[in-house]
């Protein structure tokens, strides 16, 4: 069954165009990569789902209901979270007021007005213990390394218990054991019931991590399949050797 579905859409940036026509499910409860060539319109996908940027044309569908061109505190309160590939988070506040700061977002049921609450430090402790950085909870999020700044970025999303986590790019330029760690993450979320939608460059992890795997060129997608298939199919094999 399919979660999220992406019909025919649509988007250019002047006369480049990122997304063009482009169709596809996420099928609910698994983990799905996404890879494809840079340029091949993977984050405009994210973008266009979680109400970043609006399509020219097309519809998205979350669980049957039409969410095209919501607002990103929208569609993130009806349980589809998002990170970065650049991590966005507020480099001069600590890493728990950041914690903080995500849990004023507009929509999170019974969390807003509750500014330090104990219930709410506890949940933000309790989600930095997840990700592994209650250590660093009183740093200022501007010293964290880049794979920290990930994982924080990660605990943010984690407030709002979604459905859907959407990662663009989550193991970039992070070390092996953080790595390591994010994936645990995954599947131990995904063995709960969250599906998962992951742009990752690196193969290994998508590999290992994927119940299956979907390939945009162009912006639109060329083929999908098992790990395995995909990696053996000669379209994807061209275009990443054709850009
Ligand atoms: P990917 O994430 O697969 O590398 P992107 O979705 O970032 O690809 O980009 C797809 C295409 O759209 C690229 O040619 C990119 O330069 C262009 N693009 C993306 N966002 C913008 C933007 N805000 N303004 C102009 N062009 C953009
Ligand atoms: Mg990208």
């Amino acid at each position: 069954m399919s979660l999220l579905e992406i019909k025919n859409a649509a988007k250019s940036f002047g006369g480049i165009v990122a997304l063009n026509s482009c169709s596809l499910s996420i099928e609910k409860g698994k983990i799905t990569g996404l890879i494809g060539p840079n340029g091949s319109g993977k984050t405009t996908l994210f973008n266009v789902i979680t109400g970043y940027e609006k399509v020219d044309a097309g519809e998205i569908l979350y669980d049957g209901k039409n969410i095209t061109n919501s607002s990103p505190d929208k569609v993130f309160a009806m349980g589809i979270g998002r990170t970065f590939q650049l991590t966005r988070i507020f480099p001069r506040l600590t890493v728990i007021e950041n914690m903080h700061v995500a849990a004023q977002r507009q929509g999170l049921r019974g969390l807003m007005g509750q500014w330090n609450a104990p219930q709410e430090q506890q949940r933000a402790l309790e989600l930095l213990d997840y990700v592994g950085i209650t250590h660093l909870k009183d740093t200022p999020a501007a010293n964290l390394s880049y794979g920290q700044k990930k994982l924080l970025e990660f605990a943010f999303i984690l407030i709002a218990d979604p459905q859907v986590i959407l990662l663009d790019e989550p193991a970039g330029g992070v070390n092996p054991t953080m790595i390591n760690l994010l994936a645990s993450r995954i599947r131990g979320l995904n063995a709960r019931g969250v599906t998962f939608l992951v742009v990752e460059h690196n193969m290994e992890f998508v590999m290992s991590l994927c119940d299956k795997v979907t390939v945009m060129h162009r912006g639109a997608k060329i083929a999908e399949g098992t790990p395995k298939d995909v990696r053996q199919n000669p379209a994807v094999l061209e275009a990443y050797l054709g850009d």
